[in-house]
């Protein structure tokens, strides 16, 4: 062997000028050391030249995995060489650093010894790409298990809101009957509460659906937590301490509701983790993200400024399985009765429908830490809020409104509530009756009309009538959706709907804002109340 003059003489001038064109590293060993190296190999391993390469042990650059394959090739197919189709390897450079790459081998039994030929192919952007594909192919999984739970969620709670309207309408009138005997007033009290349980559930459902309709507005979350801190606390278990470290922040366009909503969710879910003696801490602060961050479950952050809003609990932190599904509705580890896996699928929801992303830190007996990113009101929103004018009370009593409805128990529960209020309540079942209603009697000073109905429906019924009384309210009721309405081209829709369930008091509040306006000579609908 030693005198058998250098592999790279022994080759014919002109395959040397092949090896050195190639774009991928060749490398030919005898076993032990390299013999061969072409520039492409050197470049592979932040060599200078390829004469570094050359009597360097093979080791050094490739562990065995890639000979394993060509191995058995030979041993199964009992010839002295075999070629072996291309492995996946790791190529250790000079500096240390490990690069992905596929080798393809030939190689030679020659004794105990395996000599090869390689074939060494840098795969770092291929895997780059394979890594970045596999993860959007989990986000979008995920994102489609979350899309079809939340169209069958929103359905129910569309289904179950019209039933729970009535069942909180009616139950509120035979409260405030004098004539209800003493003893019945308790019975109705437990019907009362558990149908506020139950529109609160489908309240959670419509939120994780983003099927809940919203009234987004600027926000400062310092001022707005400050002012949530009595209630908050209440809801803590004896002896479990609230701290606040909050500073002024950019002001958020959010919903001021939902943003409560979170806020329960997240207390009660830290209240249920901290022994007696914890602390859940809520803290806000100006985030400024220069490139992406880690959210949950693989979400990227985009980069902005953002107000970040932290609930962080030191309770008894969660699994790695629970970590996984904890915004999946119904996914709860607490007893019957305790949780109903629906606070965290709600926030979900919330957060989705208002552009905020979400990240988890989490370890079993040390605490958990929810931060939100919420993205910062525009200085437009913030300079339109300064400017608007305070808005005007009072309440029109005698106003005629037309209401439309085709469940008859809903449409009696609305009659009766906006007559319990004073108004003057004419009806109709559909679109088209109301157009006939109209004809026969006038038009009323304000139509409520529900959104999904037989013959013709609200937004039709809406687009018909102001072509005659362009001045004319109309507001909407429905289990859903503010997004429909906005897919169908109606402004400003938020304001102008009323979302099922409701109970007889907000609908009058709604009602009677809208005509206070109207009277006092404003022609839009500002917020309700
Ligand atoms: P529920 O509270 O009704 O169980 P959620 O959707 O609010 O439903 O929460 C889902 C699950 O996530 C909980 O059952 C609990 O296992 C886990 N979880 C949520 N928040 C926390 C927290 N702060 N600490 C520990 N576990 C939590
Ligand atoms: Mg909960």
């Amino acid at each position: 062997m030693s005198a058998a003059p250098p592999m790279d003489r022994r080759l014919n001038a002109r395959y040397r000028q092949l090896i050195e064109l190639a774009p991928d590293a060749i490398l030919v060993h005898d076993g032990e050391v390299v013999e061969l190296a072409n520039a492409a190999a050197a470049r592979l391993a932040g060599a200078g030249s390829a004469d570094e390469l050359r009597g360097r042990r093979i080791a050094e650059f490739l562990a065995p995995p890639y000979l394993k394959s060509v191995e058995s090739e030979i041993i199964t197919s009992g010839e002295r060489s075999a070629v072996a189709p291309p492995v996946r390897d790791t190529f250790r450079r000079l500096d240390g650093s490990e690069v992905p790459v596929e080798v393809s081998s030939a190689a030679i039994m020659d004794g105990a010894r395996l000599s090869a030929h390689l074939m060494i192919r840098d795969i770092t952007d291929r895997v780059a790409v394979e890594r970045t594909a596999a993860e959007l192919q989990v986000r979008l999984r995920h994102t489609q298990k979350m899309e079809a739970i939340g169209a069958l969620a929103g359905g129910v709670a569309h289904e179950v809101n019209n039933m729970m309207t009535v069942i909180l309408g009616f139950t509120e009138f035979m409260l405030q009957d004098p004539a209800l005997p003493h003893e019945r007033i308790a019975d109705m009290r437990q019907v009362s509460v558990a149908a506020g349980r139950a529109a609160n559930i489908t309240r959670q459902l419509l939120a994780f659906s983003r099927r809940s309709f919203y009234r987004p507005q600027v926000m400062e979350l310092d001022t707005a937590i400050r002012g949530l801190e009595p209630m908050i606390g209440r809801l803590l278990g004896e002896h479990q301490t609230l701290a606040l470290d909050l500073t002024p922040a950019p002001a958020v366009w959010l919903d001021r509701e939902q943003f409560t909503q979170i806020a329960v969710n997240f207390t009660l879910n830290a209240r249920d983790a901290m022994e007696p003696g914890g602390t859940l801490t809520i803290a806000v602060r100006q985030t400024d993200l220069p490139e992406p961050a880690p959210g949950y479950a693989g979400a990227s952050i985009p980069a902005g400024r953002y107000t970040r809003v932290s609930f962080s609990d030191d309770g008894s932190g969660m699994s790695a399985e629970t970590e996984a599904k904890l915004f999946e509705p119904f996914y709860t580890t607490k007893a019957v009765g305790q949780g109903t896996g629906l606070g965290l699928a709600a926030v979900y929801g919330i957060l989705e429908q208002n552009g905020a992303y979400v990240a988890l830190d989490t370890e079993t007996g040390r605490g958990t830490t929810f931060a939100l990113f919420l993205p910062v009101a525009s200085e437009q929103a913030v300079a339109d809020r300064a400017a608007r004018t305070p808005r005007p009370v009072g309440a029109p009593v005698g106003a005629s409104v037309l209401v439309v409805e085709d469940e008859d128990a809903v449409r009696a529960m609305v009659t009766r509530s906006l007559e319990l209020a004073g108004f003057r309540v004419l009806q109709a079942a559909n679109g088209r009756d109301a157009i006939q209603v109209i004809a026969d009697r006038g038009a009323p000073d304000l139509v409520l009309t529900d959104m999904m109905m037989p013959q013709m429906d609200g937004i039709q019924l809406a687009d018909h009538l102001a072509e005659r009384w362009p001045a004319m309210p109309v507001l909407f009721t429905s289990g859903y959706a503010a997004e429909e309405l906005e897919r169908r081209g109606i402004p400003d829709v938020r304001r102008k709907m009323l979302q099922k369930p409701f109970t007889p008091d907000t609908l009058v509040r709604f009602v009677t804002a809208v005509l206070a306006r109207r009277i006092s000579g404003r022609s839009d609908f500002a917020d309700t109340p």
